[in-house]
């Protein structure tokens, strides 16, 4: 069954890719440019191609080489990236595409781009395959999905993950793996979804032995959930002549090197118990509760309520442009519920 696999699934891809901007349509003979392929496939890792589009956008936009993003300022990239999310891989970026520059363009084979900081095993396959055509195995979470129901592999995830990659291992075709491993995602994006499997519209229907057994849906089998630790902490919203003290998280660490509110320094491992930036006396401005991978936050907001300098590095920001300052979307959310307080929403 594995080879007959290719050929029904890149004739599917044909007629029904969808229409992406970091794409190339199948079948015009024209590779799309890695660094766009690349810069996708980043953006994409555990967000949807919906909430994608507008960064890509305004990414290429403004960088629309790997040599100009090499060249930009990496607060200015971090700004950029506010509310995409799981911030490390902004900073990863930035390092690839040093990297690149330097090297005069991207390497053409996985195994030389799984050498370029940053990249993991997932981008270096994803770029191999659909900007230069090389034959290599990319499992995303769409491909899981439908490898595990087309192989009905019981296992439960992760430990599953080693026999789905050799299934895919065994369905990727010498040639054209860009467009397959693009037609798979496709089909886990729109046929074979987590919610859904639309058997009588999917061109693998005959061969899938999920389908022949019955319920697909239940696979892949996911993992037992653990329950988050949860985790408290206080953002200081501390203003001046119109103007909000703003601070830039240390660089490595949760969300770092972002621009933020000033906080109690709170972390996945514990409360936030530091003391504000300026003596005085605070009012509550409400709580923003925040999932993180690992953790659930619960943010109170403390407002100022007197004068005085703040210690520490910082900058006063006009309260009237905070959008352009890059928050990442929790802070950007308690300054919503500052703002939303004061106009009485
Ligand atoms: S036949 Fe159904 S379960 Fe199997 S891959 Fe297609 S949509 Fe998914």
């Amino acid at each position: 069954m594995e080879d007959r696999v290719a050929p029904l699934l890149l004739d599917w891809y044909a007629r029904h890719a969808r229409d992406l901007p970091w794409r190339t349509p199948p079948g015009i003979g024209e590779r799309p440019d890695p660094y766009r392929v690349w810069l996708s496939e980043v953006m994409l890792q555990q967000t949807t191609t919906a909430a994608v589009a507008p960064y890509f956008a305004k990414f290429t936009l403004r960088w629309p080489t790997v040599e100009a993003l090499a060249a930009a300022d990496e607060a200015d990239i971090m700004a950029e990236w506010a509310g995409l999310g799981y911030y490390s891989r902004a900073r990863n970026l930035v390092k690839a595409a040093r990297a690149v520059a330097e090297r005069g363009g991207f390497p053409d084979t996985e195994r030389e781009l799984r050498e370029l900081p940053g990249l993991g095993a997932y981008t270096a396959a994803a770029v191999a395959a659909i900007a230069f055509d090389r034959r290599a195995v990319v499992v995303d979470a769409n491909v899981e999905r439908v490898v595990a129901r087309l192989f009905a592999i019981e296992d439960p995830l992760p430990g599953a993950r080693k026999a789905i990659r050799e299934a895919t291992d065994a369905i990727t075709p010498a040639e054209r793996a860009g467009d397959f491993a693009q037609g798979m995602m496709d089909l886990g994006a729109t046929i074979c979804t987590a919610r859904d499997a639309r058997c009588l519209l999917c061109p693998l229907s005959a061969l899938c032995r999920g389908r022949a057994e019955g319920d697909p849906l239940r696979l892949p089998v996911k993992p037992a959930k653990k329950a988050k630790p949860r985790r408290s902490g206080t953002a200081f919203w501390i203003e001046r002549d119109g103007a909000v003290w703003l601070v830039r998280r240390a660089g490595r660490g949760m969300l770092g090197g972002m621009r933020a509110l000033p906080d109690d320094g709170w972390s996945a491992r514990r409360d936030g118990e530091d003391d504000p930036p300026v003596a005085g006396a605070w009012k509550a401005g409400g709580v923003v509760r925040h999932g993180f991978t690992h953790f659930d936050l619960e943010l109170g907001v403390a407002i100022h309520a007197g004068d005085g300098v703040p210690t520490g590095e910082g900058e006063w920001w006009p309260v009237g442009q905070l959008e352009e300052a890059g928050l990442p979307t929790l802070f950007a959310r308690a300054a919503q519920l500052v703002l939303a307080m004061r106009e009485g929403v």
